[in-house]
């Protein structure tokens, strides 16, 4: 009980943060947004430039996006649920990422094409892969290294003692790694705290993995790290797969035909 108290305090000050910087930051976010669309239309389609332009657009409306998704969350309202094919979105995050980050960090993904589908909210599945990959690459990015992404199904055991944090059954698992410096453990221990942050002022808000956390467990899904200095980290993010029934009801709402057909 202390415990789910704790993490409701902890819910409770990502919102008032939230509330305060969603503001300020679309003010920020509302110049980058609209002189790169007054770019786009001065410059020939196509072109490089047109091309830089149009990166700097569609990041900008992510930047918002984003915004509206941590005040959605942080007031729980609604998440947005439907089948969601995880791998497209994962396909989504490691084609921005990769024309993102430098050349210098080896980036290496193995999805599992024909995995099932989640029940979820496809922009808050791409957020939380998103801040674990920034992470992983503010970890390699000064010493250069490697950054790994993985998607497949399993099966988790009710038996299995590790997995006690969530119900036995299919579940959909992304995993991410890296070689960067790892984490003692009175760090891991910690990197879920609102506002916990090692980085310098500017970089990281600390928020990352606390709403990444919020966000799986709204989806009934479990983070686990692994981490250890000098070795590297790897998040591992389970997410239940839907059942064959789950997808019927889900993807086909009953038709009614005309008498005859
Ligand atoms: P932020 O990235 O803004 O600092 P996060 O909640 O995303 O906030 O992360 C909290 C802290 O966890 C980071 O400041 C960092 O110290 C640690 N951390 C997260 N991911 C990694 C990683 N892949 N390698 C090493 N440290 C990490």
């Amino acid at each position: 009980v202390e415990e789910r108290l704790r993490q409701a305090q902890k819910m409770e000050s990502i919102g008032h943060l939230a509330g305060g910087i969603a503001h300020d930051f679309n003010n920020l976010l509302f110049p980058i947004v609209g002189m790169a669309e007054i770019l786009m239309e001065d410059l020939p389609e196509g072109s490089p430039e047109f091309e830089n332009a149009q990166v700097i657009f569609e990041s900008g409306k992510r930047g918002g996006e984003l915004v509206k998704q941590i005040l959605a969350f942080s007031r729980q309202t609604e998440h947005k649920m439907s089948p969601v094919r995880i791998q497209q979105v994962l396909k989504e995050v490691l084609n921005l990422t990769r024309a993102t980050i430098p050349s210098f960090i080896e980036m290496e993904a193995q999805i599992q094409w024909d995995c099932g589908m989640i029940l979820a909210d496809a922009t808050q599945i791409h957020q939380v892969a998103m801040n674990i990959i920034t992470n992983a690459f503010h970890a390699v990015e000064q010493n250069g290294g490697k950054i790994t992404v993985n998607l497949k199904e399993i099966l988790i055991d009710e038996e299995d003692g590790e997995y006690s944090a969530i119900d036995s059954g299919r579940y959909a698992l992304m995993s991410i790694s890296d070689n960067g410096p790892g984490m003692p453990s009175d760090l891991i221990n910690r990197i879920f705290e609102p506002y916990f942050t090692t980085k310098e002022q500017g970089k990281g808000t600390g928020l990352g993995l606390a709403v990444a956390y919020g966000l799986i467990k709204a989806h009934k899904g479990d983070i686990r790290v692994y981490s250890e200095p000098g070795k590297g980290t790897a998040f591992n993010v389970y997410l239940p797969l839907m059942e064959k029934m789950e997808m019927v009801d889900q993807q086909a709402p009953k038709e009614v035909h005309p008498t005859g057909d």
